[in-house]
């Protein structure tokens, strides 16, 4: 069976079963799919068309006989010259001593390995005599480790597929093998592993993308259908016309986007099933308008709402902003860590009676002692910044209130569908029409004063401006040494009307906030900071945004750091300090100057630094996938959902006879009992 251990397999005894354990290889099932990790697939391409420190495959003339020298222990180095397309080119093997009886003056090798294109050498790790021959055998290579060798591991896997293949059985419905013209189960496991060319490999590889998708999205979603389903009853019956009129209320009208986002919130309250929505749109996107509406709602509907965020000054901030939009048609109280005594014993009072309808706090709205007397509706800003068990937290002081988590880093849509497949996603992705885009531009260390000099320009037509100062890395101490320096400077730079500000993390939270209030106050005009100021502030004075050494920040971060300016009326700046020496540094800076959308920076910057560096230690829930690439195969990616929404829309699972090895897969890995967060 395939559930048999691989020791079952002839030849296969306890020293390499346990050098397979080490892959992770238990089962027959598990050598199966233990795929290579990559091919040889000999694609010769003109010497000009090679990329530096790619792996790539050329073919050419030995000039000489290779030279071998030994080092070290047992270790030797094999170079010589061959002549591609009439360029001498250097290629050095190391410890392939062997190597060097069987290449000869004048044979024609194929070699392939890593190109350096400055030295016009290869580093070679396979090579063979002859011309490359697109007809022969793909070589499949596999990532190893102990003893075990690729050719002793392919050996072992042609052997489990000549007893084991039959048992090899199709999971996925065959009206999908038809339409997306993929190879089955059996046929595509053997093509991964001995592929015939490279056509057939293609199409096996296309196949176990799809597949990994589907089962992951049909988890994800099942999971999310289970979490709906597990509490009902909570259909909030607001007032549509009180809701209308408060809009109307408003000083301007919404976009589009705003008014979809809000269409689908408010259709998940008045549905029985909790909510659980990621409201996503860049900062100035309007999502506190949205927010707003939909505690408005929720107050018609006789409930009471929370709104949760990760500092004081921005909860101070939502309450003011609150507080007007509301007028007197609801109470709304702060709750922060300074709001003590008598007077947050009066505020808790005013919650149970329900004489507050709203509460906007920290973390200080999860303490033991706060009680509301119906809260329907919960929102989480910065939903990152807290723990799970701080949002259960908030969420338990309800009956299963609608939750809505809001927040400002645009998540590349690969991404949301992946990460988040068990909420549903809402986007704000549209700007308020007359809004002026954000000038950025890009300064050498070198033109530093310049720099410095239009700072001082703004701050005298009343204008204030932020300078940031980059992480040192894993040093917290040289960090603030550095902001601490660069406030000092800049002090002295400016002459004593203009106040300079220092902020970094070290800062206890009062002192923090209180920097932000007089900064706010314009009070300080220039105010230095680490990214502590990174979160959601609001100074709509402030129009100009340095960043230094802005190459070692990632384009999400830049773009929310960037964020805090362009919040008023007036023209605002962003300056990027950066010399980055690579290309990619330099890319970034690029795209910084040309891109103002969110969504569109954070896709770049997926796609410059990958998937696993994405999100934070906290929300690196981001799966690992064997063949498939959540961003190569985006497309996949997207039929796949579509089709495992489809399967669950329509029961098939239960109704269908053809989904039924998916079903049982589906059970025997879980899905169904995964536990509710
Ligand atoms: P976010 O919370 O997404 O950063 P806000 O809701 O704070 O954005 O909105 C930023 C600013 O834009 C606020 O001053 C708000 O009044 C204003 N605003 C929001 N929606 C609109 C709109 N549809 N048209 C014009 N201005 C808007
Ligand atoms: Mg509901």
């Amino acid at each position: 069976m395939l559930s048999d251990s691989v020791m079952e397999i002839k030849g296969v005894g306890e020293k390499f079963a346990e050098d397979l354990a080490a892959l992770n290889i238990y089962t027959i099932s598990d050598l199966l799919l233990y795929f290579p990790s990559r091919y040889n697939e000999y694609e010769i391409k003109p010497l000009s068309e090679l990329i530096h420190d790619d792996r790539v495959t050329i073919e050419g003339r030995v000039v000489h006989e290779p030279s071998l020298s030994f080092y070290g222990r047992k270790k030797s180095r094999l170079t010589f010259t061959v002549i591609v397309e009439n360029v001498a080119i250097k290629v050095v093997m190391f410890n392939r001593a062997f190597a060097k009886k069987q290449l000869h003056a004048d044979d024609v090798v194929t070699l392939t390995g890593k190109w350096d294109a400055h030295r016009l050498q290869i580093t070679v790790d396979h090579y063979k005599k002859g011309p490359a021959n697109t007809q022969e055998e793909i070589q499949s290579l596999y990532s190893l480790k102990g003893d075990i060798t690729n050719v002793r591991l392919k050996k072992t896997i042609k052997q489990a597929l000549q007893s084991y293949g039959n048992e090899i059985e199709e999971l996925l419905p065959e009206q999908y093998l038809q339409t997306y013209k993929i190879p089955n189960r059996k046929s595509a496991i053997q093509t991964m592993h001995f592929p015939a060319d490279r056509i057939a490999l293609k199409h096996a590889r296309r196949r176990f993308i799809y597949e990994e998708f589907l089962l992951f999205q049909l988890k994800m979603q099942l999971l999310r259908k289970i979490k709906r389903e597990a509490t009902q009853g909570n259909a909030q019956a607001y007032d549509a016309k009180k809701l209308q009129a408060f809009i109307q209320d408003f000083p301007f009208s919404l976009t589009n986007a705003q008014e979809k986002s809000l269409q689908q919130i408010l259709s998940d309250m008045k549905s029985p099933y909790r909510m659980n929505r990621l409201l996503q749109g860049d900062v100035g996107s309007g999502k506190t308008a949205v927010a707003a509406i939909c505690l408005y709602a929720a107050i018609t509907a006789g409930k009471q709402g929370a709104l949760m965020v990760p500092t004081e000054i921005l909860a101070e901030q939502h309450y003011q902003s609150l507080t007007e939009l509301f007028g007197d048609r609801a109470n709304v109280a702060l709750l922060t860590g300074s709001v003590k005594g008598k007077k947050r014993k009066e505020i808790l009072e005013r919650m149970v009676n329900h004489e507050v309808h709203i509460v906007v706090g920290t973390h200080a709205l999860i303490q033991d002692d706060i009680i509301f007397d119906d809260l329907g509706f919960v929102i989480v800003d910065e939903q990152h910044r807290f723990g799970v068990e701080q949002r259960r937290t908030l969420r338990e002081k309800g009956l299963d209130p609608d939750v809505l988590f809001m927040t400002a880093t645009p998540i590349p849509r690969t991404l949301a569908i992946t990460a988040f497949g068990d909420m549903d996603v809402s986007v704000i992705d549209e700007m308020p029409v007359g809004r002026k885009a954000i000038e950025t531009y890009w300064a050498k260390e070198n033109t530093l004063e310049r720099v410095l000099a239009m700072i001082e320009k703004h701050v005298g037509l009343g204008e204030q401006a932020y300078v940031i100062c980059p992480l040192i890395e894993e040093s917290d101490k040289l960090d603030i040494q550095n902001a601490v320096d660069l406030h000092n400077q800049l002090q002295a730079f400016y002459p004593p009307e203009i106040n300079v500000g220092l902020m970094h993390g070290r800062l206890k939270a009062v002192e923090k906030d209180e920097i932000m209030k007089q900064f706010a106050a314009n009070e300080i005009q220039v105010l230095v900071s680490t990214t502590v100021v990174e979160v959601g502030v609001n100074v709509p004075n402030a129009t100009i945004m340095v960043i230094y050494d802005a190459e070692r920040f990632g384009l999400s971060q830049l773009h929310q750091l960037r964020g805090r300016v362009g919040r008023g009326s007036k023209q605002s700046y962003c300056i990027l300090i950066a010399d980055p020496k690579g290309q990619v540094g330099k890319e970034r800076m690029r795209i910084m100057t040309e891109t103002t959308n969110g969504f569109e920076l954070s896709e770049q910057d997926l796609k410059l630094r990958g998937p696993g560096d994405f999100f934070g230690k906290k929300q690196s829930g981001v799966p690992e996938f064997k063949v498939a690439d959540m961003i190569h195969d985006y497309r996949a990616l997207e039929t796949a959902r579509n089709d495992a929404a489809e399967i669950i829309e329509q029961n098939l699972l239960e109704q269908d006879a053809a989904f039924a090895p998916l079903k049982d897969y589906l059970e025997k890995n879980h899905t169904y009992t995964d536990k509710l967060d």
